[in-house]
C-alpha cells in the first residue's frame, strides 16, 4: 500500500486540540514537534482541567471534611482510578502516583531493592536500559552488593533472548526492563521475558515510559509485577507518573519517603504505615498533575490507542523510508514493523549537532545527544546521534518538510574532513 494512504486517524484534525502546535518558532516558521520521546503536548482537555482545578477544586486531599477537599479529593481518587482502568490493574490502590517514571523506578530499587536484595544476588537488566532504569540499580548494587547482569543488543537493535538461558539463573531476583527503547525505538517482547523471569523465581519492573503512551497496556495480561511511565509523555503534565505494583508486593514493602499521609500513627518512638496506596504516597501528592493525568488519559481512550500506534507506525515506516534516501544516513534500531514512533540516526560526516541546530533554524524540533542512554551509544559506537519521535498529532506533511529541512541542511554544512555525501536526494 502507498504510504500517503489514508491514516487511520486524523492527525490534522487532533492538531486543533493542541494549541502550541500553532505556534511559529521565533514568530516565523511553524513548528514540526518531533520531541516527543522527551515529552509530549498537551490537547486543550488537559489544560482546561488544571485551569478548572486551580479555579474551582482545589484543595489538599485526603486531609480535611470540608466540602472543598472532599471534592478535590474525589477528583484525585477519580484519577487514580482512570489510570488503573487504562492500564487494566485489578485494583486502584494498585497505582501509585509518583512524579515520574524515575522516581518509580527509585521507589522499587530503595523499598523492594533495599529489603530483598543481599550480596549473592543478581538483577537483570539490558544494555538499552534509559539511565532511570541504570542508575537505581547502580546505587542499589553499591548498597548491598548485588550483581547488575545485562541483557545484550543485537546489532540490529533488538534484545538477545537466546542470552536469557545464561543470564536468568536461581541467582536472578529481580528483572528491569523498558518496554520500547527510547532511543531504537525497539519495541521489547515484554511478555515473553516477564514469564521467562517468573520460571526462576524473579520479580519483573517494566519502565513503560514509552509504551504506555502509545499502545494498550494490559497489566495483567503481561503478568508485570511492577510498571512505571510518566504522565508528560502521554499528554498530560509534568510532575506526575505512576508506579503500578501488585498489591500483595506493595503491601509487603517497606515505604520509602517518610511523612505526612503515609502514617497510619506516629509517636515519638515510631510510627506505623497507613494502608494501600497512600504508604508510598509520602507529603502532598501531585494532586492537580494527577487529576489533569487523567484528562490525558480519557482523551487517549477518545482517540483509541490501537489508531495511535497504527498513526505511528505509518509516520515510522515513512520516516525510514525518506531516510534511506540521504546517503551516510545510519538508523539505530530494527526496521519500522519492530518499533514505535521514534527514529534515531547518525549522518556519516556530518556533525549531529550542526544538523540539530540547522534543522531548528528551519522549525523542525528534534533531540540531539546521547538521549539518557549512555551505555547503549556507546555499545551502537556513536557519542549521539539524532532523534525524531512522533505522537498522535504528527503528521505524514510534517516528515516532508523534515526531509526538505534535512536537505537543504546537508546542502549547507561543511562536512568534516570536507568529504560530502556522495548525492542528497531531490524531495517531493
Ligand atoms: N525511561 C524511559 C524509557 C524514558 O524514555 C524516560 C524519559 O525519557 C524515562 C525512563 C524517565 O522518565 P521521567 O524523566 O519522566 O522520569
Amino acid at each position: 500500500m502507498p504510504l500517503d494512504d489514508i491514516l487511520p486517524l486524523d492527525a490534522h484534525a487532533l492538531r486543533a486540540d493542541f494549541p502550541i502546535l500553532q505556534t511559529r518558532v521565533r514568530d516565523e516558521t511553524p513548528l514540526v514537534y518531533f520531541d516527543n520521546a522527551a515529552t509530549t503536548q498537551r490537547p486543550r482537555a488537559v489544560i482546561d482541567a488544571i485551569t478548572a482545578a486551580y479555579e474551582r477544586q482545589y484543595s489538599n486531599v485526603h486531609r480535611g471534611i470540608h466540602w472543598l477537599s472532599e471534592l478535590s479529593t474525589g477528583l484525585f481518587e477519580d484519577a487514580r482510578t482512570a489510570v488503573q482502568r487504562f492500564i487494566r490493574a485489578e485494583r486502584s490502590c494498585e497505582i501509585i502516583f509518583t512524579p515520574g517514571t524515575t522516581a518509580s523506578i527509585n521507589l522499587v530499587a530503595r523499598s523492594w531493592g533495599d529489603a530483598n536484595l543481599r550480596a549473592s544476588d543478581e538483577v537483570l537488566l539490558t544494555e538499552m536500559e534509559h539511565h532511570s532504569n541504570l542508575v537505581p540499580w547502580h546505587q542499589l548494587a553499591q548498597r548491598t552488593g548485588c550483581r547488575l547482569r545485562f541483557l545484550p543488543v543485537t546489532p540490529n537493535g533488538l534484545l538477545d533472548l537466546t542470552a536469557l538461558d545464561e543470564l536468568l539463573t536461581e541467582r536472578t531476583r529481580f528483572v528491569s526492563v523498558v518496554a520500547v527503547s527510547n532511543v531504537l525505538g525497539t519495541i521489547n517482547p515484554i511478555k515473553t521475558i516477564i514469564a521467562r523471569a517468573h520460571q526462576v523465581g524473579a520479580l519483573v519492573l517494566v519502565d513503560a515510559a514509552q509504551s504506555v503512551p502509545h499502545d494498550a497496556t494490559d497489566v495483567r495480561d503481561l503478568d508485570a509485577d511492577f510498571l512505571a511511565f510518566s504522565g508528560h509523555k502521554m499528554l498530560g503534565p509534568s510532575g506526575v507518573g505512576v508506579l503500578y505494583g501488585r498489591e500483595k508486593l506493595l503491601d509487603a514493602m517497606p515505604p520509602f519517603l517518610g511523612g505526612g499521609s503515609m502514617i497510619d500513627r506516629v509517636t515519638l518512638d515510631g510510627f506505623t504505615s497507613a494502608d494501600l496506596p497512600e504508604k508510598f504516597e509520602a507529603g502532598t501528592p501531585p494532586i492537580v498533575p494527577a487529576i489533569a493525568m487523567a484528562a490525558a488519559v480519557h482523551y487517549l481512550e477518545a482517540v483509541g490507542l490501537a489508531a495511535v500506534s497504527a498513526h505511528e507506525r505509518r509516520l515510522t515506516e515513512k520516516m525510514h523510508a525518506v531516510l534511506s534516501r540521504f546517503d551516510g544516513v545510519r538508523i539505530l534500531g530494527p526496521d519500522p514493523g519492530l518499533k514505535g514512533g521514534i527514529v534515531s540516526f547518525v549522518i556519516d560526516g556530518f556533525n549531529a549537532q550542526d544538523v540539530a541546530m540547522m534543522l531548528d533554524e528551519q522549525g523542525v524540533a528534534v533531540r540531539l545527544g546521547h538521549h539518557c542512554a549512555m551505555p547503549l551509544h556507546a555499545k551502537l559506537g556513536v557519542s549521539a546521534s539524532l532523534r525524531a519521535s512522533f505522537y498522535l498529532y504528527n503528521t505524514l506533511d510534517e516528515i516532508d518538510r523534515f526531509a526538505e529541512a534535512l536537505q537543504s541542511a546537508l546542502r549547507m554544512l561543511k562536512p568534516k574532513g570536507g568529504k560530502r555525501p556522495a548525492s542528497v536526494p531531490a524531495v517531493g
